[in-house]
């Protein structure tokens, strides 16, 4: 039997989900940030203080995600 395939997704409160099945969670993160460059874009005023996208890769299994690179400021 293969080990189970974890898969991950982007949800924000915010801007909701990216309804996506990434297959890494390099690639949700990836997803995330394409998201946040979009609101930069969108609101360019707002770059770069308060422009963000609140979504956020979670695991489908929902294992806690090691953020070793998440800057909160
Ligand atoms: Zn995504």
């Amino acid at each position: 039997m293969d080990t189970e395939k974890i898969t991950y997704t982007c949800i924000g409160s915010v801007r909701g989900a990216c309804g996506v099945t990434h297959r890494t969670l390099d690639a949700a993160r990836r997803c995330c940030a394409r998201d946040a460059g979009a609101i930069h874009r969108a609101y360019p005023s707002t770059y770069p203080t308060r422009a963000y996208s609140d979504r956020e890769p979670i695991a489908s299994d929902g294992s806690e995600i090691d953020y070793d690179e998440n800057p909160e400021d």
